[in-house]
């Protein structure tokens, strides 16, 4: 069980029947409905609304929580097995930006899932990148392509909330140096600590044509071995798997 202890809870049926997610990603979305979270599940419940979100937040800074963050919630489409999903109250046209009270509600959700899930702290760079994002910023998000949750709520995302996210976290305002798994970093492997790997590697003027996928395949272990042996290393040293001396170089922080 994952609930947030700021939240009312206020349980759809959705929570006994869809399987269990280990989340990665947290996406903020608007309801189109100026309506408080209880009204909101009462809606989703009485319509049979299957796109549900975990989280509601109304106008005044209340919290509800549909879901388990341990369980499935079907707003995000692709994203659904590894996103938490945050509904707001908003004008019916979502146009309207957030709320102060709204605004502290987000980033006291965000801190809590960062540090319930350990969602890395850090805007999503791709659909499948672990982070924080707003709905419109990927067309995988969606069944069919959206503007939720608007234009002034996703400038709202990148100029107040997550900077303020940040500074809740401890005044961290210079870019994030990504943290990873060595044991994510293996050939094979598809994970975003293989994106954060593969962004370093092209930073430092390594080729990857395929670009930063997350698929640790022959393109990424060429770049490691090149980048290794650019450090006037040989052998098992430039074997294209990073070790923590790789990582360092890199500027990756090895978990
Ligand atoms: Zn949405």
């Amino acid at each position: 069980m994952s609930r947030y202890r700021e939240a009312a809870w206020l349980p759809l049926p959705e929570n006994t029947t869809q399987p269990h997610i280990t989340p990665t990603q947290l996406i903020l979305h608007s309801a189109a409905a100026p309506w408080s979270p209880k009204r909101l599940r009462d809606f989703w419940n009485e319509r049979g609304v299957t796109t549900e979100s975990h989280f509601g937040v109304g106008y005044d800074g209340a919290v509800g929580q549909f879901m388990d963050t341990h369980v499935r919630a079907d707003a995000n489409a692709s994203a659904n097995n590894r996103a938490i999903s945050v509904e707001s109250a908003a004008d019916t046209r979502n146009s309207d930006p957030w709320t102060p009270d709204q605004i502290d509600a987000l980033v006291e959700i965000m801190v809590w899932a960062h540090r319930t899930h350990g969602i890395p702290a850090r805007i999503c760079r791709s659909e499948t990148d672990p982070g924080f994002g707003v709905h419109r910023m990927f067309r995988k998000w969606s069944l069919d392509g959206t503007e939720c949750p608007g234009k002034a709520r996703a400038e709202q995302f990148t100029g107040t909330v997550f900077p303020r996210f940040l500074e809740t976290l401890g005044g961290v305002l210079e870019p994030v140096v990504p943290t990873v798994e060595l044991e994510n970093l293996q050939y094979g492997k598809t994970n975003g600590d293989v994106v954060d790997l593969q962004k370093a590697l092209i930073e430092h003027g390594g080729k990857i044509p395929a670009g930063a996928t997350g698929y640790y395949g022959d393109q990424t272990r060429a770049a490691v071995a090149a980048f290794q042996r650019k450090q006037g290393w040989t052998g098992p040293a430039a074997d294209g798997i990073p070790g923590v001396e790789t990582c360092k170089r890199l500027n990756l922080r090895v978990a």
